[in-house]
């Protein structure tokens, strides 16, 4: 069964004046750094071990491979359980950063030019490239086996609300950005690449264009300046108008972000693997709004700190941008391989009212479910009526919350209805 796409996308207040020019402020790394061990089964290093910026220190070896490498140089300390980004406390390896970043290549650069399919594959692999653009998906996964695909779409959209790091990092590195995909593109077996840039974005897309020039596979697809036009569904609706059941490879695509194939180009060209991201910290919460390069492990305590503090007593911090984000309890949580932003908000008093039924919310969900059903049902805690309404489906883009009259989380109850349907499966 295809999920439906909701007609309707918005186009939101962007807020991106306040980053898109300026410099990348570099952030240095503190006296410590946690380097999170996200599913990781095998973990390659002791207490009281010395590590390069580099060294493999663990390994994800269940369903998927995805080792992980130390981003500063520096003594082993131990692990600890600490606050994740996700909402949840999972253990992190804290290593003591002696300041060298004494770095060490834990891989040799590969020609993509010259290397075979199952070669890149493995290397990707091996390099630990995972989905840049938030969701951090094991990248080599997509390109497995991959059969029948015809087209690779790069998605450059960067739909969210305050987010401009991708646009940064493709503006700076955009051969990177036309090696990494002209490797993918081999990878997946597909005639073109489309790099799937917002028509209102027209520098950018002058750029790429002149730097695509020669490259007959490769090109720029414009698409509207709306939410969510960065989610995988709607953007594969948009320039193909075709629907897929779970993975876009039902249709011959296969969807990667452009900053994904930007750390593939570095890990192929310098043996480098993902050891530091170039991130969004916005929002009227913080003084100096910036975008940032700053080593994985280091935590958003950390970073305000360097940019010039918060701007209230009191903020909401959120890891990501402010419609698919969540909410942090804590600004010890550190940068992943996976982060693209921050957002810091100064909290708004907000008088919710009762639902008044108006159905905005089911209007506007891009999904094509009923988020205020849903929020019932979660009320309810009927697992059999969540299952009835796909709350699983949802994609956590704030589109229900955001449309709301009555100011309701209502997300927030989708949020909670899905992870009631996960504890359901599980059990
Ligand atoms: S967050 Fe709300 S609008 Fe967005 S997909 Fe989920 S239910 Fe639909
Ligand atoms: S948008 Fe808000 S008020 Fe309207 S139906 Fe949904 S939850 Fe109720």
């Amino acid at each position: 069964m295809s999920i439906l796409i909701g007609p309707m996308k918005l186009h939101l207040n962007g807020h991106k004046e306040l980053t898109n020019h300026g410099e990348v402020k570099n952030i240095v790394a503190g006296k410590k750094v946690y380097i999170p061990l996200m599913a990781c089964t095998d973990i390659l290093v002791n207490a009281g071990d010395y590590v390069k910026a580099g060294t493999m220190l663990a390994k994800r070896n269940d369903h998927f491979t995805v080792p992980i490498f130390s981003s500063v140089s520096g003594k082993v300390l131990g692990i600890e359980e600490l606050d994740h980004s996700t909402g949840r406390m999972i253990e992190h390896l804290v290593i003591e950063n002696d300041g060298k970043f004494d770095f060490e290549k834990p891989f040799e650069p590969m020609d993509a030019e010259t290397a075979s399919v199952e070669e890149l594959v493995n290397f990707m692999m091996n390099a630990g490239i995972v989905g840049c653009g938030g969701a951090g998906f094991p990248s080599y996964v997509k390109y497995r086996g991959a059969k029948g695909i015809h087209t690779l779409l790069i998605n450059a959209v960067e739909c969210e609300p305050y987010i401009t790091a991708d646009y940064r990092i493709i503006d700076n590195q955009v051969e990177d950005l036309i090696y990494g995909t002209k490797a993918m593109l081999k990878m997946s077996g597909a005639k073109e690449a489309l790099i799937a840039i917002k028509k209102t974005k027209k520098d950018l897309i002058d750029k790429v264009r002149e730097a695509l020039k020669g490259q007959d596979q490769m090109k720029v697809t414009e698409v509207p300046d709306q939410y969510p036009m960065g989610w995988e569904r709607t953007l594969i609706y948009e320039v193909f108008k075709k629907r897929y059941d779970k993975l876009p490879g039902e249709i011959g695509v296969i969807v990667n972000n452009a900053t994904t194939a930007i750390a593939f180009s570095e890990a192929l060209k310098y043996g480098r693997p993902i050891m530091e991201k170039i991130c969004t910290i916005s929002g009227d919460g913080l003084k100096s709004p910036s975008n940032v390069r700053v080593p994985v492990g280091v935590s958003v305590k950390d970073i305000v700190e360097q940019i010039g503090g918060y701007a209230a007593e009191e903020v909401r911090v959120i890891g990501g941008g402010p419609m698919m984000g969540r909410t942090q309890t804590t600004d010890e949580v550190v940068i992943t391989t996976s982060s693209n932003a921050i957002t810091v908000l100064k909290p708004e008093p907000v008088d919710t009212i009762a639902c008044l039924r108006c159905g905005r919310c089911n209007d506007h969900c891009p999904a094509g479910i009923l988020p205020v059903r849903i929020n019932n049902a979660e009320e309810a805690g009927d697992i059999k009526m969540l299952t009835k309404l796909r709350a699983d489906q949802c994609i956590e883009c704030g589109m229900c919350t955001y449309v709301c009259p009555s100011k309701i989380e209502v997300t927030e109850g989708v949020r909670r209805g899905k992870a009631l349907l996960r504890a359901a499966a599980q059990k």
